[in-house]
């Protein structure tokens, strides 16, 4: 890392000190960064690294419900307002419990960086709760909503903070948090929350555009190499909302996915998985991955273990941080691969994205490839806006020229600084870049 920048980053992990997985999200941007600030000394003067890396506000509040029981229950609830420089507050709720502030903090300093990429007026703000869903039933999950926005209400709003769904925080949420915020300010502010049911202000493409838009942009990268989906062996870990319409498109396209994860274990499905069974076991029955096992036959199951063990051609991580890395990467490596393209938020570490680099893996960082999901958000605040509802196609079609247009400049990027195919250098340059020369323009604030 430049020598400069590395004081800069010892002084944000000394300040934040406790916080892995923030630590590790700025030490990974600030290694992109160097050959910027040797072009653009003006970014050092004023300081626009040391004010990225400090949330302009961190939101910590209580959230006390009931359980079925009538047991008092006692969570942590968290909103980081990361910089709003391009537009209002932008990025999804995580309800699980590992969230704490480093999580938040690592999630609302990638936002920053992928709302960049989009191209769309859109800031960069994450939040969350260490609450876990799993198990609840649907009564006390709306309760641990009501209570949570009956705080959180007060910092939202659609020109300010425009809250969406991640982990654990699917339309059921949603439906529940947008009630309450209706209910407290007795405004239908459709604009105020994304990931919406359609008939109640949502946008259509809004559920599948995390993992199409992945398999959009790999499929970008794959060109680039003179192939395409169409007859890769594709493994895609996690089964909730990204890694089901991965899996979708990617077969869509002519792939075959034949293993998918959930925290427990993971499934082998050699002839491809069947979306329409997995949709009805994780969607609509809220059940474990191992049920599509038991419901499919010529399926096996694995408790445990490591989906990363099942070779394959595409690598679509799809389940949570870290989850990928640079062992299970040696070996994704020696059993063929040749493209990654992270659905997730940083699921593979720092090293594996150095094996995948070192054997000249397409990499394709989370910050661009999962960008898709809100930027079909910022294309649900555009119809809010104007109180008007697209169509499927037209909403698809400008996903798809939203994520074409993110590897485009990922790659002119990546060639500008010298290093094509990079696409971590890409992707962290251009998001940087636009938000630093807005940071410049407004001033010292
Ligand atoms: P869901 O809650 O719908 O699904 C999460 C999946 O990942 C589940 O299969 C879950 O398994 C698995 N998982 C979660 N935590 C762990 C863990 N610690 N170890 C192993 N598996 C785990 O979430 P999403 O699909 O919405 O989010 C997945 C990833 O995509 C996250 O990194 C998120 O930040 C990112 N993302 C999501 C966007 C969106 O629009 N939803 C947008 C951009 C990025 P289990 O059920 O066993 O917990």
């Amino acid at each position: 890392m430049d020598a400069r920048l590395e004081a800069i980053r010892d002084t944000v992990l000394a300040r934040n000190p406790g916080e892995a997985e923030f630590h590790q999200a700025v030490t990974e941007v600030f290694e992109s960064l160097g050959p910027v600030h040797d072009r653009h000394p003006e970014f050092l003067e004023a300081a626009i690294l040391e004010r990225l890396c400090e949330p302009e506000r961190q939101i910590i509040f209580r959230v006390p419900w009931t359980d079925d029981e009538g047991r008092v229950r006692i969570n942590r609830g968290f909103r980081v307002e990361f910089n709003s420089a391009l537009g209002p507050y932008k990025g999804g709720l995580r309800f699980h419990p590992s969230v704490y502030l480093g999580i938040v903090k690592f999630l609302g300093f990638e936002q920053i960086f992928k709302n960049a990429l989009t191209g769309m007026p859109i800031g960069g703000g994450k939040g969350g709760s260490d609450f876990d869903p799993r198990g609840r039933s649907d009564a006390e999950v709306m309760r641990f909503c009501q209570s949570f926005m009956t705080e959180l209400y007060r910092h939202i709003g659609e020109y300010t903070d425009v809250p969406a769904g991640d982990i654990g925080v699917g339309g059921r949420e949603i439906g529940y948090l947008f009630g309450q915020y209706k209910r407290i300010t007795n405004r239908y502010e459709s604009g105020v929350l994304t990931g919406k049911g359609i008939s109640w202000g949502g946008s259509l493409v809004r559920p599948e555009a995390t993992g199409f838009g992945t398999v959009i942009f790999t499929q970008e990268m794959l060109k680039t190499r003179g192939t395409s989906f169409d007859g890769q062996r594709v493994v895609v870990s996690g089964s909730g909302n990204v890694a089901i319409n991965a899996v979708a498109k990617a077969q869509s396209l002519g792939a075959t996915v034949v293993a998918c994860s959930d925290s427990s274990g993971y499934i082998v499905d050699p002839a491809g998985i069947d979306v329409a069974l997995l949709r009805q076991v994780k969607e609509v029955d809220r059940a474990r991955l191992k049920e599509y096992s038991v419901r499919r036959g010529g399926v096996s199951y694995v408790e445990g273990g490591s989906v990363w063990d099942v070779d394959a051609t595409v690598a679509l991580p799809c389940a949570t941080q870290n989850e990928l890395d640079g062992d299970a990467a040696a070996k994704l490596v020696r059993n063929g691969l040749l493209a990654v393209g992270e659905g997730a938020n940083m699921p593979s570490t720092r090293d594996a994205v150095a094996v995948f680099q070192d054997a000249g893996v397409l990499f394709g960082p989370g910050k661009a490839a999962n960008a898709g999901g809100v930027a079909t958000s910022a294309l649900e605040m555009q119809q809010n806006a104007s109180r008007d509802s697209w169509s499927f196609e037209h909403t698809e079609a400008r996903l798809t020229e939203i994520m074409v247009g993110i590897h485009h400049s990922c790659a002119a990027t990546a060639d500008e600084y010298g290093d094509p195919g990079n696409y971590v250098l890409g992707a962290n340059i251009g998001g940087f870049v636009k938000v630093a020369d807005a940071m410049l323009a407004q001033g010292l604030i």
